[in-house]
């Protein structure tokens, strides 16, 4: 085994969620291609995939575009790092067997090109240079990874319950702020497998958006500014807030900051409350306070010290004196700096970047990559999603009495997939129809037209 093979395997053993249970069964909790097989075989939800990705194309309607799907961009990895870009899918059986065939460690899809990619060079050599990318969903790429200066559990790629509910908020704003500021309806959160989510917005006004227009929603959700060398990463410009960033702070950003993160981050700690000293641009209010935590240690009320610390900091910067208006909104630049989502804007801005497709296996923890609820995404818990290896023990137990397809339902992929189908597909699906059949319509209307002339 190689050394980085070797590394992998740790992580897994360090990751395993369920280590009790491998005295029981004799399946080792580890990502395997056996049990991706499997997988593939009998739970991934093939037919809901390709019904997503074709949009209503895959109907009978005269104005279904029977081409659409087999212009999408599929991308495998297999194993040992091997990338097949550019595979594409003419029907829902091609793209089932081509995922069992391949049994691909992780799928990621593209953009729908001009032409079939996987017919591109064909293209490129005969001399029309017709090749782009023409659709693809609206998507949001947020790692907990580029939180590690707003959480002290714990950093890089490992996430806890303490610092998970920062990807909980993210979703909220973003996804408040996607369906009421811009009208889109169809949106799909998925749990990207190990630190962070990703968010597909699938509405066809989302899916039509040129790079110009998707580089002008990311910078609408642009304030942190991820540059080490400000004290505060964010800046909160303006003599007034804009209207999402005050939605964003007075119904989750603050209540979150104050009655969770504080406390479960010790973020004014005797170690740590000198970060936040740094964000306030006015050295006599902040020698004040350290002044007064410093002498005083403990709190007399019994009240959490975090908890009295931000009460004696907001009082001191929003007090009457301080007339600045930079000095009052240093409290909200304190809360934002911490809580507000932190995207990946390249992700979001380009059409042909590829992300991971939902209920793919995350090859180092072994989880599914599920969808969220964003209406209860309080209740996601990462550390409690199916593995690999649970639901391969799973289908061992009720496997046998199951017939075909059916299986899924009775393991715990069914909660996600139920939640796949009703609460996603259903609606996108009847948007898609009626789209399909208005642009249908206003076609019949132009010939008509043209006809009397
Ligand atoms: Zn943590």
């Amino acid at each position: 085994m190689t050394k980085e093979a070797q590394n992998e395997r740790d992580d897994m053993l360090v990751d395993d969620p369920e280590p009790q249970d491998e005295q029981i069964d004799d399946i080792p909790d580890e990502f395997n291609p056996n049990y991706l097989k499997v997988y593939y075989g009998r739970l991934f939800p093939h037919a809901d995939m390709f019904k997503w990705l074709s949009y209503g194309n895959d109907g009978k309607h005269p104005a279904c575009d029977q081409s659409y799907i087999g212009r999408r961009e599929f991308s495998f990895t297999l194993d040992n790092d091997i990338y097949l870009r550019f595979q594409s899918f003419n029907c829902a059986s091609e793209l089932e067997n081509g995922i069992k065939d391949k049994c691909p460690f992780k799928i990621d899809i593209g953009p729908v090109y001009s032409v079939d990619p996987s017919k591109r060079l064909a293209y490129a050599q005969s001399g029309d240079n017709i090749f782009t990318p023409v659709e693809r969903e609206l998507v949001f790429d947020i790692d907990i990874s580029d939180y590690d200066d707003a959480r002290y559990c714990c950093s890089g790629a490992d996430v806890c319950l303490d610092c998970w509910p920062l990807m909980t908020i993210a979703i909220k704003v973003i996804d408040t702020s996607l369906r009421d500021d811009f009208g889109f309806n169809n949106i799909l959160w998925v749990y990207s497998g190990r630190r962070g989510v990703h968010c597909w917005v699938c509405d066809g006004k989302a899916r039509r958006l040129n790079n110009e227009q998707r580089g002008a929603i990311a910078d609408y959700f642009r304030v942190y500014k991820g540059n080490t060398n400000s004290k505060s990463k964010v800046s909160l410009v303006g003599s007034a807030l804009h209207p999402f960033l005050v939605r964003s702070y007075s119904d989750v950003l603050r209540d979150f900051f104050e009655k969770k993160l504080l406390c479960s981050q010790q973020l004014l700690s005797d170690e740590r409350y000198e970060k936040i000293l740094e964000m306030i641009p006015d050295e006599s209010i902040t020698s004040e306070l350290r002044g007064k935590w410093q002498d005083n240690r403990r709190s007399s009320s019994g009240k959490d010290v975090n908890v009295v610390r931000w009460e004696q900091l907001k009082q001191l910067l929003q007090s009457g004196k301080q007339k600045a208006t930079g000095i009052r909104r240093c409290v909200e630049e304190i809360v934002f700096s911490f809580t507000y989502p932190r995207l990946d804007m390249e992700v979001s801005k380009h059409m042909n970047h590829l992300l991971k497709a939902p209920f793919c296996i995350h090859p180092k923890t072994g989880r599914v990559c599920v969808p969220i609820d964003p209406d209860v995404c309080d209740e996601f818990d990462p550390t409690n999603v199916p593995t690999l290896s649970k639901l391969l023990r799973e289908i061992n137990t009720v496997g046998l009495q199951v017939e075909g397809d059916k299986v899924w339902e009775r393991t715990s992929m069914g909660k996600s997939i139920r939640y796949f189908r009703g609460s996603f597909l259903q609606p996108l699906m009847k948007s898609c129809k009626e789209e399909i059949e208005e642009s249908y319509s206003a076609k019949v209307q132009q010939s008509k037209n043209s006809l009397t002339w």
